[in-house]
């Protein structure tokens, strides 16, 4: 979902590079040494459709990113070119039940004048999706969430139960924005679901319960990409050597189409709280801390984020550190969607279900997983690859 989004184009070029052999691995955790026994399916074996609410064109969203951010080598893009457009056709449009006002802006007219009540898009999803299985005779299907950051829903407002949350679906004023609705409608399916977004996907304790009674799986949330990386990098070093941590300031600017979402802050609330999430978690107490995220628009997809960390040495001394990250955000995220999904089906003939906690790494907020120290939840990848059926 967010089919023709920056983070989706990037990936999708980068999936097509892969299986015509013009680019290099780097970037992409999959293809560690370590991950060589691991049994995963190549490149060649993986298939993509999706869902987008905008009337813009693949090739020319690609092309974009290339010329206004140089996301995309224009040379490896014009090669992509053809198979970009045969993927385009199974790109179907999306809904935009509960996602606020924002995002709506974003649509093109026949997802904007489409009128149907959540139950209604859960079914029309559902088709699509099986409709593509069927067409390309897929043994799997992994829905992954790269759209635009919904206005947040708090988890705990909604059913605990899937029986309850499921009648409140057909219920006037249910607050389950489209993210929860293509979690549901992939699930539901016996497929699994991945949210690389702070949106509430599938993180209700409700929807959780339908992936274990379809023996499916998911996981999220919100990619762990750049500056929040660094912070579960960094943060075990000052709490292993004992130095107290006063307050971590992180100011991040850019200026892509994201960055136009989460300028409203209802959406940024969502990305905020999850980039603040982890520090209290790794140091067992809470320093001060800011996060601020606002929009330049001439950093286009370029995102520089200045952290500026105050802590107390020996004899309690101040003292500061600080960093300054500059990356760009669709090439940062893009091998981690197609690592996610690798993993992702090589859990499926594992028969893991529920929540894949030992893709912790991958996300800013785990679910289901208090360990925030990047080093301990890589470790859980390894183990996990580790004991895999062959
Ligand atoms: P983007 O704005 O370029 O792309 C989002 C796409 O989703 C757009 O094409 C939009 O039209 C589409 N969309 C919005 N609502 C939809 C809906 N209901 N159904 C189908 N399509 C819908 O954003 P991006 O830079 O590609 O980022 C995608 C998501 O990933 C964002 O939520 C972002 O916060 C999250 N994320 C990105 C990074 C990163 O490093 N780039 C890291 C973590 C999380």
């Amino acid at each position: 979902m967010g089919a023709k989004g920056g983070v989706a184009t990037t990936a999708t070029v980068g999936l097509i590079s892969l299986k015509k052999g013009l680019i290099a691995n780097a970037g992409l955790v999959s293809e560690l040494p370590e991950f060589e026994a691991a049994g995963l399916t190549p490149w060649k074996d993986f298939v993509v459709g999706g869902h987008e609410i905008r009337e813009v064109g693949s090739y020319d969203e690609a092309w974009r990113l290339h010329a206004e951010s140089r996301v995309i080598d224009g040379g490896v893009l014009a090669k992509c070119k053809g198979d970009l457009e045969k993927i385009e056709e199974r790109i179907r449009p999306g809904t935009l039940l509960n996602v606020g006002s924002t995002i709506e802006k974003l649509a093109g007219p026949e997802v904007r004048n489409r009128r149907e009540s959540l139950r209604q898009a859960i079914e029309r999803l559902q088709a699509d999706i099986s409709a593509f299985a069927k067409d390309e005779q897929l043994a799997h299907v992994i829905v992954v969430n790269v759209s635009s950051t919904e206005p947040a829903v708090d988890p705990a407002t909604l059913p605990a139960s899937w029986k309850d949350l499921n009648k409140l679906i057909d219920k006037r004023g249910c607050p389950l924005p489209a993210s929860s609705l293509y979690a549901i409608a992939a699930l539901d399916l016996g497929y699994s679901f991945l949210n690389f977004t702070p949106s509430l996907g599938a993180s209700a304790p409700a929807i959780d319960e339908l992936a274990r009674e379809r023996g499916t799986r998911h996981m999220g949330y919100d990619g762990k990409t750049g500056e929040t990386l660094l912070k579960s990098i960094l943060a075990p070093m000052f709490a292993k050597r004992n130095l107290q941590v006063m307050s971590w300031v992180g100011h991040n600017i850019f200026g892509n189409m994201d960055a136009k979402v989460l300028d409203d802050p209802a959406n940024k609330q969502a990305k905020v709280t999850s980039k603040d999430r982890l520090l209290g978690q790794i140091l067992g107490y809470q320093p001060q801390t800011l996060v601020s995220i606002e929009r330049i628009d001439s950093m286009g997809d370029w995102k520089t984020a200045w952290d500026h960390v105050h802590f107390n040495g020996f004899l309690g001394t101040p003292m500061t550190f600080q960093f300054i990250w500059q990356g760009c955000d669709s090439l940062l995220a893009a091998p981690l969607v197609l690592d996610l999904v690798r993993f992702t089906e090589r859990a499926w003939r594992n028969g893991d279900v529920g929540q894949l906690n030992f893709l912790a790494s991958f996300f800013k907020s785990p679910l289901g997983v208090e360990e925030q120290d990047f080093g301990l939840q890589f470790q859980m990848l390894q183990a996990w690859a580790r004991r895999l059926k062959s």
